[in-house]
């Protein structure tokens, strides 16, 4: 998808804060920041939203979900707590049509959200 941002990101057409990659995700500061801790963790394959999801995306979203486990522990933020958000289609602001975690830390977040 040579039109998606993230999709872009992931070949490095642009340039991006990354802090993790493996063979099926990577994870990167987010460009605008909420919390002193956030970033996005994106499947290299490109999907759109959560719901597009197939039933052999099932192991990908459980090794992202490890992946932002261990990131929270690396980022020091695991035992205070974090939230971790999808943001899915137009109701709830998602901005860039390839799906990402946000991974947010370093602060009380409230609830409910906006
Ligand atoms: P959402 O509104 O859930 O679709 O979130 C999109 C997120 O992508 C926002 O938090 C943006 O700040 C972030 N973002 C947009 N462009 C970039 C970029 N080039 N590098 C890193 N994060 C970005
Ligand atoms: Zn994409």
């Amino acid at each position: 998808m040579s039109d998606c941002l993230f999709c872009r990101i992931v070949s490095r057409e642009i340039p991006s804060d990354i802090v993790y990659e493996d063979e099926l995700v990577i994870a990167f500061n987010d460009i605008n920041p909420q919390a002193p801790v956030h970033m996005l963790v994106i499947p290299k394959k490109h999907i759109p939203t959560i719901a597009d999801l197939e039933d052999a995306d099932r192991d990908l979203f459980g090794h992202i979900h490890m992946v932002i486990k261990d990131l929270a522990r690396q980022e020091g933020i695991d035992e205070k707590g974090y939230r971790v958000v999808v943001n899915c289609r137009e109701s709830a602001g998602q901005s860039v049509f390839h799906v990402h975690f946000h991974l947010l830390g370093g602060r009380s977040l409230g609830w409910p959200p906006g």
